[in-house]
């Protein structure tokens, strides 16, 4: 049985005081509930304090993004052992917004993923199609391509402790959430890649998320299909009761 997990992400939102505020609310509104892991990825800068103050919670960290480089001669980046030390269980990779704003390569998401995985830290790694891509019926081969770089460089004690996100781009940000239907047709796509190239009991272990514009409105019809495991989020993770009400879907009236 695979427990829903929603993950918000902050992007490049929220000072540290800000980010105080932002989570004892969310503490309030969320903690001891159980039925759903809940990961929050804030930016570097409001990682320490967040850590401080969701200890003996049940929020859990993540960050947005990590160096493939271990350690050195690299100004500005941030290291997967620093992530460790500062008590980060998840990390985002290969973010839509990392792939094209920073011109991240899949091959740079695999060094990130081993990079990740040698600090104990488990990967949430985004993958989808641009609108043009969708249109022309290239959706599913988009998103093997980029789940394949991941792949060749995982072997199965490794691909378990990896979260897919299925993120088509045309939906991040926009308003425009990917039909239930659609969403659960590629994450069933991507379990059966998992499956094709590790095994069965694999492909139905691992988690496969769904990610562009999750909202209270959608979040039920979307976690209602067996394949979504949860949600990768945005704009609605900047806001407690927003946030709240996708970490408690099984609850919301609609
Ligand atoms: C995202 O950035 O991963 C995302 C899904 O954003 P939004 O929820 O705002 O569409």
């Amino acid at each position: 049985m695979r427990k829903p997990l929603i993950v918000g992400n902050w992007k490049m939102n929220k000072t540290v005081t800000e980010s105080i505020g932002l989570i004892k609310e969310m503490i309030d509104f969320v903690q001891d509930y159980e039925q759903t892991e809940v990961v929050i990825c804030p930016p570097f800068t409001s990682l320490w304090v967040a850590r401080e103050l969701i200890q003996d919670t049940n929020i859990v960290l993540g960050a947005q993004n990590i160096s493939y480089h271990n350690e050195g001669a690299y100004t500005g980046e941030v290291s997967a052992r620093m992530l460790q030390n500062i008590g980060c269980d998840y990390v985002i990779l290969g973010h839509s917004e990392r792939r094209s704003y920073f011109q991240e390569s899949s091959e740079d998401v695999a060094k990130k993923v081993r990079q990740a995985l040698n600090f104990g830290i488990k990967p949430i790694v985004c993958v989808g199609e641009r609108l043009v891509e969708r249109e022309t019926g290239k959706a599913r081969e988009i998103v093997s391509e980029e789940a394949a770089a991941i792949f060749e460089v995982l072997n199965k004690q490794e691909i378990v402790n990896i979260v897919f996100a299925y993120e088509p781009i045309w939906a991040i940000g926009t308003g425009k959430s990917a039909t239930p239907q659609d969403a659960s047709e590629i994450i069933k796509y991507i379990r059966t890649l998992v499956g094709n190239k590790y095994d069965e009991t694999i492909a139905q272990h691992i988690r496969i998320l769904y990610g562009g514009s999750v909202s209270p409105e959608n979040i039920k019809s979307l976690m209602a299909e067996p394949d979504i495991d949860g949600a990768l989020v945005g704009g609605a993770s900047l806001q407690a009761l927003t946030f709240s009400k996708l970490v408690k879907f099984q609850q919301l009236q609609l």
